[in-house]
């Protein structure tokens, strides 16, 4: 039996030393809790084209213009111990495209062996917290859940398998260190005693998305904004001011943000620890809801 895990490792695969593609971690997300939820080992490309997309334009890159469900659902099968798609993967590559009508009318199903090893619930939930581990920053993992409506079935095993990440103690150090324990935005430093309650080293360009634990790819933020900065509401411009999503909107915006727009955040005490423009670009262009 194939090693499922790692064979789900795989299609971690950056060729362009840039950008991860979101599309196949969200089709073997969105089918896998079907399974948890009951659902056969067959999945027509029509039942599943419209929720599929609605994921894409959520949790996507934002760089990505066009939502093509229809790719993942073919190309997945380039991992033939996962997925199998009646339209052969090499007939769109000889065709360069493929007719509507013609995928409309697709299947896929899981490797046998595959669906097998998702019938046992705590393997099938170890593999949905794989995917969204390796692809999301936390800020992400609640709505995901909630829209694949998993979130129940998962949340304990969320919170246990949260327990057992490593975490980058030298990093988070340095990070909050250099900016002297304070919000980069707002300037927040609210502590229990002598405890800090609300401040955290965040990555700016994700690890998930292959962003490294230097400390020119991190920044002090408070709650909010590290959450705001993860689902892209808020990035950081060229001259490092901070720049406002149209999109976010709510109570109390003003002060939490609106405040903010366009200052500069907070530089770190040491000059040569700036945030690296690479990564902050990075954000703008693959995180950020701008426009
Ligand atoms: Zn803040």
């Amino acid at each position: 039996m194939p090693n499922y895990p790692q064979e789900i490792a795989k299609i971690k695969v950056n060729k362009t030393g840039a950008v991860v593609s979101l599309h196949k971690p969200l089709l073997l997300l969105l089918t896998i809790a079907d399974v948890i939820n009951g659902h056969a080992n067959n999945f027509a490309f029509k039942d599943i084209e419209s929720q599929l997309k609605e994921l894409l334009g959520k949790y996507g890159l934002k760089n990505t213009k066009t939502l093509t469900p229809a790719y993942p659902f073919v190309y997945l099968a380039s991992s033939p111990t996962l997925w199998k798609c009646s339209i052969e993967r090499s007939a769109l590559k000889s065709q360069k495209s493929f007719s509507r009508a013609e995928v409309k009318k697709a299947n896929a199903q899981f490797d046998a062996g595959f669906f097998q090893f998702l019938q046992n619930t705590e393997q099938a939930r170890g593999v949905v917290w794989q995917i969204l581990n390796a692809y999301w920053p936390e800020a992400y993992h609640e709505d995901i859940l909630r829209d694949l409506g998993i979130d129940g079935v998962m949340q304990q095993f969320v919170l246990n398998e949260r327990l057992k990440l490593p975490r980058g103690r030298l990093f988070v150090e340095e990070v909050l260190d250099s900016y002297e324990r304070q919000c980069a935005i707002c300037s927040q430093s609210i502590r229990l005693g002598d405890a800090l309650i609300g401040i955290d080293a965040c990555h700016v360009k994700p690890i998930q998305h292959f962003g490294d634990d230097h400390i020119t790819n991190g920044i002090a933020l408070c709650k909010i904004h590290h959450w705001a900065l993860d689902r892209g509401a808020i990035s950081i411009s060229e001259n490092r001011a901070l720049l406002i999503s149209p999109k976010l909107n709510g109570n109390r915006i003003n002060e939490f943000f609106h405040e903010f727009a366009n200052k500069d955040i907070f530089a770190p005490r040491n000059n040569s620890n700036q945030l690296n423009e690479k990564n902050t670009e990075y954000h703008r262009k693959f995180i950020f809801a701008g426009g």
